[in-house]
């Protein structure tokens, strides 16, 4: 097989101009799967260049022209941006791969834009798609293993990406790692519930973390894992064998129900210094927490337990749900301004529900009651659209709590409060910047435009209330601003797509085709 030129681009962001936190931050988002893809592709004896897009650079001036085959890695907010640069590589004859959330959530879609278009995705999933490497049009190959790989490449192995990566994080430079995949728990909105909790090797983990230490001085570890300390003594050992105390400072995503005072005595003792679990609903999912309260009894309940970890880890992020169908009446948001109140030292983040074509069980039950809006994947990120009707509410009411939450929650009386809350330096600064810079106020200012709009644009209204699927003016606009000089290259009908297509196709999964024979899907 000849040797391939192979461009990777992991677009952690949807446009270019990122927010000040954007550009702090930004390059520390980066997914792990490109880094790993690039290395898979490196062992099949191919030549990789891999472009981290920030927001940043000219995407076009990065990635070289002359590319054989180019991975795009996307997030469902960046499927825009990688349906146009797919289409441009096309043009000159490249060979186009999505693979990332986006792929795994509208398979049906990306595969009008991309020649191949990757499920779960392990090194023979690659290896096949790099033998077959060719034009699939006008609908591309959907590949999948039968299951998340049981082993990824070693930190070790994929250090030169994640170096590279990490040169354009300004300040702050989060390593990015892993160490399970999958979840035991079975939130039905959750994209990771339908995946098998897997730990990935803690003998490797406790390798790569000492292999870390010989690179960076007291570097700071990010952990990928959807729901990090489910096997938490092992995890800890990995740790403590391999750095010394005071070494190393790690972020990680974790529930509530697994950061109880004993964990978190441990996870201080080894620098764990901010913690992101889900609150989501004072009302809904509760089964993550382990809490059979509601209402203002869980509110108590868990602003105590938040106040009791920030005596542990300096920063915490609590992450809520927005119009879940539990919620009706102004409760919900009055409750979350009590909680800001009651646990000033939280950064809180907002998602408004959103379903993610196949992403969750969930969202077959809102297809199957029509209450799927077909906003542009463009507006899928969990705050620029809400694409589920919510049950109990109408659009202004809702709109009236969402910015009356988000106006508390980052007011300067609040942003003033988190400061003393907050125990250490950079944890505070942290809080301020996002307060200040899209998260909050950018937020606060979206927010407000979509709520005037429902009273002052019939257009935004009736498309929000289902009643048309005529894309308002006012989001075309924001599609042609945001996207600079890649508009010009969206193909053809890449701002619609069908929000119904998985429950369209729930009845033909068992149809897999495969291109080398051993259980891969293909649906071409
Ligand atoms: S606990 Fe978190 S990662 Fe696990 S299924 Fe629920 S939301 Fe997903």
């Amino acid at each position: 097989m000849r040797r391939l030129r192979i461009g990777i681009l992991d677009l952690v962001t949807k446009s270019p101009n990122p927010s000040l936190y954007g550009r702090i931050m930004n390059a520390n988002l980066a997914s792990i799967m490109p880094q790993v893809i690039g290395v898979w592709c490196e062992q099949e004896g191919h030549d990789v260049t891999l472009v981290c897009y920030t927001g940043l650079e000219n995407l076009l001036e990065e990635l070289p022209k002359d590319l054989d085959v180019l991975f795009v890695g996307a997030f469902t907010q960046s499927a825009l941006l990688a349906y146009a640069v797919s289409n441009l590589f096309r043009r000159t004859g490249t060979v186009t791969v999505l693979g990332g959330p986006h792929a795994r959530c509208y398979p049906e879609d990306a595969r009008k834009y991309f020649d191949y278009v990757l499920g779960f995705t392990d090194r023979s999933v690659v290896a096949e798609m790099l033998r077959d490497c060719q034009p699939h049009r006008p609908y591309g190959a959907h590949l999948s293993a039968a299951s998340q790989p049981l082993e990824l490449p070693t930190l070790r192995e994929r250090w030169k990406f994640t170096e590279a990566v990490l040169t354009k994080a300004p300040t702050i430079k989060i390593v990015p790692m892993i160490g399970s995949l999958g979840c035991p728990y079975s939130c039905a909105f959750c994209i990771d519930s339908t995946v098998e909790y897997q730990p990935l090797g803690f003998e490797s983990l406790r390798d790569d973390l000492a292999f870390l230490l010989t690179k960076m001085k007291n570097p700071i570890v990010g952990w990928h894992d959807p729901n990090f300390g489910v096997r938490f003594d092992d995890y800890m050992g990995a740790v403590e064998a391999a750095v010394p105390p005071g070494r190393m400072r790690h972020i990680a995503e974790s529930s509530l129900s697994l950061l109880a005072e004993p964990h978190l005595k441990r996870l201080k003792a080894n620098g764990f210094r901010a913690i992101l679990p889900g609150i989501e609903s004072w009302f809904d999912l509760g089964n993550k927490s382990k809490t059979r309260l509601t209402g203002m009894d869980k509110v108590r309940q868990v602003a105590d337990h938040v106040n009791m970890i920030l005596r542990y880890i300096p920063y915490i992020q609590t992450n809520f749900v927005l119009g879940l169908d539990g919620d009706r009446g102004p409760e919900p948001f009055e409750l979350t301004k009590t909680f800001i109140d009651l646990a000033p030292g939280a950064f809180p983040a907002y998602s408004l529900l959103s379903a993610f074509g196949r992403a969750a069980p969930l969202n077959l039950e809102y297809q199957r009651t029509g209450r799927v809006l077909p906003f542009p994947f463009h507006f899928l990120n969990n705050n620029h659209a809400m694409n589920v009707r919510p049950k109990n509410y109408g659009w202004p009411e809702f709109y009236d709590g969402l910015v009356d939450v988000t106006r508390h929650s980052f007011s300067l009386r609040a942003i003033a409060k988190r400061i003393p809350a907050t125990a250490t330096a950079i944890p505070k600064w942290m809080n301020v910047v996002r307060a200040m810079s899209s998260e909050g106020w950018g937020r606060i200012r979206y927010h407000t435009t979509i709520r005037k709009l429902l009273d002052t644009d019939a257009s935004v209204r009736a498309y929000m209330d289902g009643e048309t699927t005529v894309l308002p003016e006012f989001y075309v606009n924001r599609i042609r601003q945001e996207l600079g000089s890649m508009y010009q290259h969206l193909p053809e009908g890449a701002m619609y797509h069908d929000p119904n297509a998985y429950l369209a196709t729930v009845g033909d999964q068992a149809d897999p085709v495969s291109i080398g024979g051993r259980g891969k899907r293909k649906a071409s």
